[in-house]
This record gives C-alpha cells, structure tokens and sequence, in this order.
C-alpha cells in the first residue's frame, strides 16, 4: 500500500499547528511548528483569504493527518459514519478512535500513532488473545487489547509496563494492572476525543 514518505513536520506546518506525529520529539524545542511557525513552501508566510471550501478541505486534511488514513480510506468512514444513527461527525471521529493503531497510541503503548502502527504491523499486538496486525481493525466495546506473551519482553514495552500504573488513559478505556493490556469499555464521546478538528466542516465537505 501507498504511504506518505515526506516530513511529517511539513503536515503539522501546513495545518497550523502541532499535529503530535513523531511523539517525543514533539514535545520538544525540535519542534518545526514552534521554529518555523508558517507554512511550508515559496508562498508559506504570505497572507491568504481562504473560502469556505478552502477552510472545510483543511480541517479534513488534518483530521487525515492526525489519524494517518488515506483519502479513500476517510471517504469510507465518512459513508460508514453516515449509516449510523446519531450525528455524523462524531459518529467519524469514533470510526476514526476505534482504530486499533489509535486504540494502542491512546492506551500509551506507543508515542505516536506512526509507532502504534508499526506495533501492530509487526504482530506485537492481539485482541481478544488472538494476534491482530491490521491497524485499522476497528474494535469494539468489550474487546481486550494486549501486547503479546512473545513481545513482553522487548525493551520497549518493558519501559511500557514500567510506566503502566502511572499513565492516563481516556475514561473509555481500562488499563489492566499489568500495563501491557486493556478493556475497551464503550465507543469515546465527543468529549472524550481530544482532536482540534471541527467535525461538522469534513461532514459538510464530503456532503457537497
Ligand atoms: Fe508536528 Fe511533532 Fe513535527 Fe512538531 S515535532 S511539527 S508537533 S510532528
């Protein structure tokens, strides 16, 4: 599959804002959003008038940015979320939430939505005890998340279990008492989903 090779930094300076896509480094002075706070490019620091189409494709943009997904991917979810009852948007971002990259980046497994993805891609995640390593299963309210028996012992979850009882986890899960595994107790609120996305634009864009 297709994926995004560029700087990654370029997204957070094209939107604005930091995005939080290289986890650590984004908390510190490294960061291209405080150094270079304008867009990128030969015409970055000029002004802009931006219509109203231009300010709905931007908040999608970041929405995609921010969870990784490619177009097609958003426009399924976008359908998906159109099926459920309720309102939209927030029925896109739970699509968005209860993917199993994000559910691993939320639970603190991993610094950023790229490593949580990596994790499952290399088979050190299961749900359910049953190996998953497609990120963008989605789960559901019920599910268990763990890393696997086989990988507990890698440096990096070992710092993971380290850090275990101390870490924050959204409300929606539960982290078990041994840092490495979870319960996915129901579907986040809007509340609950700290992402600076206006929903209702990408909602309104992809209805025109
Ligand atoms: Fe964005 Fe993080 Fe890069 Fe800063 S360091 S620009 S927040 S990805």
């Amino acid at each position: 599959m297709a994926r995004y090779t560029g700087s990654v930094c370029r997204l957070c300076r094209r939107e604005g804002m930091k995005l939080y896509l290289k986890g650590e480094r984004c908390y510190t002075e490294k960061c291209s959003v405080d150094r270079r706070p304008y867009a990128p490019g030969e015409h970055g620091q000029g002004r802009k008038k931006m219509s109203e189409y231009a300010i709905q494709l931007r908040e999608k943009q970041k929405l995609r940015r921010i969870y990784g997904v490619f177009e097609r991917q958003c426009e399924r979810y976008f359908e998906m979320a159109s099926r459920k009852r309720g309102v939209t948007g927030e029925a896109l971002l739970q699509i968005l939430e209860s993917r199993l990259d994000n559910v691993v980046y939320r639970l603190g497994f991993a610094s950023s939505r790229a490593e949580a993805r990596q994790m499952v891609r290399h088979g050190h995640i299961a749900v359910n005890g049953n190996k998953v390593s497609i990120p963008s299963y989605l789960v559901e309210p019920g599910d268990t998340v763990s890393v696997r028996e086989g990988s507990r012992e890698l440096p990096r979850f070992k710092q993971v279990a380290e850090a275990g009882q101390g870490r924050t986890v959204p409300a929606w899960l539960s982290l078990h008492p041994d840092g490495l595994s979870a319960t996915v107790l129901s579907l986040p609120t809007r509340d609950q989903i700290d992402v600076p996305v206006q929903e209702h634009m990408v909602v309104e864009l992809y209805s025109r």
